[in-house]
């Protein structure tokens, strides 16, 4: 005995003992089974081994003790009630043994039909048919086959093989055309094959057959195809399967019999009505292996009316019963329907919201049940407009879906020549092998970007996400070559001009223009399609749910936008503020030379002039957003990147001194511009000159830009706006960058503001880890802390942000060191631990301060609930994803209140 048994632990329930709350313990199938039998629905008798007995096989490899006696009784009872015995020779009982565990994995564990035939019982199978002799062969032959494939891992080719064989022999092209004869005759190859991969007879004795199939079905848990699933679905890998031994039915005994599956409503679209496929005279796998051609369920109403009309009322009896969408497999055996399955079924996004909004309708569910049964990836995925791919497209190249959408355009490989085409009203997609901040106009001006490196959070991705833009990057089977102005896929040359489509969800790339359709969801979020007086139930759906997620939510929910444009579109999504304005865009385009005039600077008057110069312009990007954003607060944060990010490349520059020295041409200002480069250079620039350290460094910058937003706020206010400024300084490790900052700002404000009633707070990020374990001294001098969760995750992990995702990501993800990258999906442990550190000291040493978050964590539905759990104030994402936070800030709500029933 181990430590997973006990003498007497119970590992078989009859189906009448279990019901659907015992997923756990019974997995999805036998609890569901249990479920109908306790309804009095006709489910063929039979009794499921616990996953308690699956993981103590697999502990110690050998079956838990009192296991085989339970089945022995188990089975015992079943004989009974069926009136007939396992392998009798006369009038056998059958039963299938099937795999079933608490989430669906569709084909990936083992069952074996027919347990329970062997030589002699096969002659008592045909007479229990009235004499079907073939469909007794077919039976055997099909035991063989199954069992010695899963059972005993006989190649099944060879199977296939001796099949193929016997139809050769009779010129026969569909297994339907061989008689009783030839089954027999197969029946004889399959056991040679069998003799001679398995070295022994195949086993006549039911019972061991019955052992054996129950022990490959537990052992099919550990796979390869079930480990890789359960990994891409994220299912733990330690739940384990139940096995569920059933009486066989028969739907291939004839005309009168057959088989098929049922949904109760459409899981494409959620509409109401019946929806499902049958096949006469056939078994399960032969719908699955699409054998012959199945016909629509309806068909059954002319076919067997009465089996038609107790299926329909065992639908809607479900329905009632589970509250929701049921996917069915049932069976017919000469006019008698049996149900062999049923469970809450998949559906798409779309029918997920359609679905939710009719249960609530028809009294089924109340609101809260239905926010808790859709999510933001579900929502996320409506907002995106689509391809339209009726026939399957190859892609040539696969990236990674980093900002999710579909475009096609012209390819392009400048900024430059993107702004050039769009302004023809060409729609472009911007290739690079990565982007950097001056790529930002042909970042606006294309429909999509496409990269060959960089991952989830490189530059182009979190800019195009920001603008809600299609993006895929480290697409590393393209070679992008700028200069030639072409990239190479596959050994095809794509060319300026040519027209590629990009799905930033998938991160598919293909050549060519596929077809595009808008979102209707987008539509309604942007105010153009009234969910009141329009006749589309997804619209009025998401309409009914989004206002019940914000009646719940505690969190609130603001943006990140740098430009009024996107300031005013987060608005109409929904968002109640800026939780980041970068302001280091604003000092790209016209105002680069001013930037670098400033890092150039060889005197104090060079300096202030560069910032006076810069001072105007900051001032009326700031009323833009402030106007934009009126009433809201409005969350902007000092200058950030490393400074050499506003500079020419090094290599570059270098390049354009020599060649100009060599034609004799006057090359100071370039050459001073190539020294300050070299001064400046950085091994780690994401650890270097950035952020505070900028401020504290470079005098005069942040004075200019604290200016620009009080002056700015001042200015809103005398217009009759309400301006609500809260200045963030980034990178912070210690109290006192902070406070030093504050004391010249505060000056500052004091001046600027005077008695116009703006009132400014001060807060800071907390995104390097040292700030986050001092967080309560740094509270004494910030009235808002703001987590900068992808500096946090970066320096937490000390994974660099721009390489890892698409360098070696692939194979933490397969070791199962984390399931999601931690850059997408906050790491709970880790960086989340940061996270809660710095809220409850940050709190304790200052009551009331406000706590946000404006990493890319803040749009992700499961940081959301995080975010929600750890007792932040407000969650900041991209524009597009306001929707989706909003949503999951209420479905976090609710389920911490525990008001969900499910
Ligand atoms: C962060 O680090 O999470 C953040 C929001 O700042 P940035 O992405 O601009 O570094
Ligand atoms: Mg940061």
């Amino acid at each position: 005995m181990t430590a997973h048994e006990t003498a007497d632990d119970k590992y078989v329930y009859d189906f009448a003992e279990g019901n659907k709350e015992l997923k756990d313990l019974l997995g999805g199938k036998g609890a569901n089974l249990a479920e109908m039998t306790n309804l009095g629905l006709p489910v063929p008798p039979g009794f499921t081994i616990t996953t308690e007995a699956c993981k103590a096989y697999l502990a110690t490899g050998r079956e838990p003790d009192g296991l085989a006696g339970q089945i022995e009784a188990h089975l015992e009872s079943l004989e009974r009630e069926m009136g007939r015995r396992l392998g009798d020779p006369q009038d056998p009982l059958l039963v299938s043994v099937r795999s079933g565990a608490k989430f669906s994995m569709p084909g990936m564990m083992e069952t074996v039909l027919n347990v329970g035939l062997n030589d002699r019982s096969v002659v008592g199978l045909s007479a229990q048919a009235g004499g079907n002799d073939r469909f007794a062969w077919d039976s055997y032959r099909r035991l063989i086959q199954m069992f010695g494939k899963t059972v005993c891992e006989v190649p099944g080719e060879e199977f296939e093989h001796a099949l193929d064989e016997a139809k050769r022999a009779k010129g026969a092209t569909n297994d339907l055309d061989l008689d009783a004869d030839d089954l027999r005759g197969l029946v004889d190859a399959y056991q040679k094959i069998f003799v001679r991969h398995t070295g022994r007879e195949f086993p006549q004795e039911p019972r061991e057959q019955l052992d054996l199939a129950i022990r490959a079905v537990f052992e099919s848990w550990n796979a390869e195809r079930a480990i890789l699933y359960r990994r891409q679905e994220r299912i733990p890998a330690d739940l384990g399967t139940a096995v569920n031994v059933v009486a066989m039915v028969f739907g291939n005994l004839g005309p009168d019999s057959g088989t098929g599956v049922a949904f109760t409503r459409d899981p494409g679209s959620g509409a109401q009505g019946i929806y499902g496929d049958y096949l006469a005279n056939a078994q399960g796998e032969d719908v699955v292996a699409g054998i012959r051609n199945t016909v629509p369920l309806q068909e059954l109403e002319r076919l067997d009316s009465r089996s038609y009309h107790e299926l329909l009322d065992i639908m809607a009896r479900l329905e009632g019963h589970y509250q929701d969408l049921c996917d069915i497999e049932f069976t017919i055996e000469r006019g008698k329907l049996w149900m062999l399955q049923t469970r809450v079924g998949k559906r798409t996004a779309a029918a997920a919201f359609v679905i939710a909004g009719q249960l609530v309708d028809e009294g089924l569910i109340d609101l809260d049940e239905a926010l808790h049964r859709v999510n933001g990836a579900q929502l996320a995925q409506l907002m995106f407009p689509r391809f339209q791919l009726d026939h399957e497209f190859p892609p040539v190249a696969r990236g990674i879906g980093a900002s999710p959408g579909a475009a096609s355009g012209t390819v392009v490989f400048t900024s430059a020549r993107a702004v050039e085409l769009a302004a023809e009203g060409k729609s472009v997609i911007l290739v690079r092998r990565e982007t950097n901040p001056d790529d930002l106009n042909g970042m606006i001006a294309a429909q999509g970007i496409l990269t060959s490196r960089g991952g989830k959070t490189s530059h182009a991705a979190v800019v195009a996400r920001g603008m809600g833009k299609t993006c895929v990057s480290g697409a590393d089977e393209i070679e992008v070559d700028v200069p030639a102005k072409r990239f190479v896929v596959g050994g095809r040359t794509v060319t300026e001009g040519d027209v590629v489509s990009i799905d930033g969800t998938t991160g598919k790339v293909y050549l060519g223009e596929v077809p595009v359709m808008p979102s209707e969801v987008v539509q309604y979020f942007e105010g153009s399609l009234d969910p009141e007086h329009i006749d589309n139930a997804l619209v009025r759906a998401v309409h009914r749910i989004m206002t019940h997620a914000d009646d719940r939510r505690r969190l609130t929910v603001r943006t990140n936008a740098d430009t009024g444009a996107d300031a005013a579109r987060a608005r109409r999504f929904g968002a109640e503020g800026i939780g980041l304005c970068r302001t280091e865009h604003m000092f790209l385009g016209d105002r680069r030379e001013l930037v670098e005039r400033l890092i150039l600077a060889a005197t104090d008057t060079d300096r202030t002039d560069a910032l006076a110069a810069l001072l105007p312009l900051q001032r009326q990007d700031f009323v833009e957003i402030f106007r934009e954003m009126d009433g809201l607060p409005v969350t902007v944060r000092l200058i950030d990147p490393p400074l050499h990010e506003f500079l020419p490349p090094l290599e570059q520059l270098a390049v354009n001194v020599a060649v100009a020295q060599e034609r004799g041409e006057d090359v100071a200002k370039e050459e001073a511009l190539l020294a300050a480069v070299r001064r400046m250079h950085e091994e780690n620039p994401m650890l270097g000159l950035r952020g505070v350290r900028l401020g504290l460094v470079i005098p005069g910058l942040f004075a200019m830009q604290v200016r620009a937003i009080a002056e700015a706020a001042v200015a809103v206010t005398r217009d009759g706006g309400v301006a609500r400024p809260e200045i963030m300084v980034p990178l912070v490790g210690a109290v006192q960058e902070l406070e030093t900052v504050r004391a010249e700002a505060e000056k500052i404000i004091a001046e600027v503001v005077g008695d116009s009633g703006v009132e400014v707070l001060i807060g800071t990020m907390i995104e390097v880890p040292r700030a986050a374990l001092t967080a309560g001294q740094i509270a004494e001098a910030a009235e808002f802390f703001s987590f900068g969760t992808n500096d946090l995750t970066q320096m937490g992990w000390g994974f660099s942000r721009d390489d890892v995702e698409g360098a070696f990501f692939w194979r933490y993800l397969e070791l199962g060191i984390f399931g999601i990258s931690p850059f997408e999906s906050i790491d709970r442990d880790g960086v989340g631990r940061l996270v809660r550190i710095a809220a409850e000291e940050g709190r304790a040493a200052r009551p009331g301060l406000k706590l946000g978050v404006c990493g890319e964590h803040g749009g992700d539905p499961d940081s959301v609930h995080f975010f929600h759990e750890v007792g932040l104030d407000y969650v900041s994402c991209s524009p597009f994803r306001v929707p989706v936070a909003r949503l999951e800030a209420g479905r976090a709500a609710i389920e911490t209140t525990g008001s969900d029933s499910r």
